[in-house]
């Protein structure tokens, strides 16, 4: 693969504690400045503004109320990103932040502007660092104005800049035939070629508090990817330099293709 977005997912960057997981963002800053040196274009889609923002403000749980978060979101962000850079800067690598809303999907204009975007940074060796911006996308529920989730997101990015090779981490090591979570004997699956219902029948929710999407959100990513005809691989985010051994082809964790 020479373009290829990572995907990175709240339980992989913050602790069960709701500190920052420096350790795992500083192996996944060092592994992706290592691969735009081979020359490949990398994107990071990176979740965990609002787990960074209540860490900042000592707080353990999501408030209920959409505006609250909004505001723990844009803390936690300029956290995020603050670590992010100092960790890539080290790697002697350039960072450059993108927030996205749904117009990049309703306005063939705003779309445009976003992939040139993309295309001028990718170019000169930047990484990209995408989120949803989460001050403007207003309601949770309201699917005109959000996304929902940064699965879905991370693929429609993926399509969108034509990228071979999606590469979710996340805290479990692939798409298990039962949630692995709730049943030991869990079996899984190394490769899916398609994703159709009865797989979906096989998803279940999020394992975490601070985890959103679940395994449902991360086969509709994986779908997309498939339509588009590129890839995905769902493995574990524990060692994310473990990226190096996926875009080299070694088999780990579920490849969808
Ligand atoms: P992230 O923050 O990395 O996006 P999520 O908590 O949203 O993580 O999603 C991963 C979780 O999905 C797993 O930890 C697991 O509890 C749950 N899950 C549900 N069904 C499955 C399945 N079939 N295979 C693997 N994990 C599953």
């Amino acid at each position: 693969a020479t373009r290829i977005v990572i995907k990175i997912g709240t339980s992989t960057l913050i602790h069960q504690n709701g500190k920052l997981n420096l350790l795992a963002i500083d192996q996944l800053c060092y592994t992706l400045s290592g691969l735009v040196n081979e020359g490949k274009q990398v994107i990071l889609v990176s979740s965990g503004a609002i787990g960074a923002g209540l860490g900042q403000l000592g707080m353990t749980q999501r408030p209920a109320a959409i505006p609250e978060q909004q505001a723990i979101a844009a803390i936690g962000q300029t956290e995020l990103m603050t670590v992010y850079q100092q960790r890539f800067s080290m790697y002697g690598q350039k960072i450059g932040q993108i927030l996205l809303t749904h117009d990049v999907v309703d306005f063939p204009t705003s779309r445009q502007n976003v992939l040139n975007t993309f295309e001028s940074l990718l170019t000169a060796g930047v990484i990209p660092i995408v989120n949803e911006n989460d001050t403007v996308a207003v309601d949770e529920l309201d699917h005109h104005t959000r996304f929902g989730d940064n699965d879905q997101l991370s693929a429609l990015v993926a399509t969108a800049v034509n990228a071979d090779l999606l590469v979710m981490l996340s805290d479990i090591a692939g798409f298990y035939d039962k949630n692995p979570r709730k049943f030991k004997d869990a079996v899984l699956i190394k490769r899916v070629k398609q994703v159709d219902d009865q797989l979906f029948s096989h998803a279940g929710g999020s394992g975490t508090k601070l985890g959103t999407g679940g395994m449902t959100t991360k086969l509709k990513a994986a779908q997309m990817m498939l339509q588009a005809g590129g890839a995905m691989i769902l493995a574990s985010g524990k060692n994310p330099s473990i990226i190096f051994k996926l875009v080299a082809g070694e088999e780990m964790g579920t490849l969808f293709q």
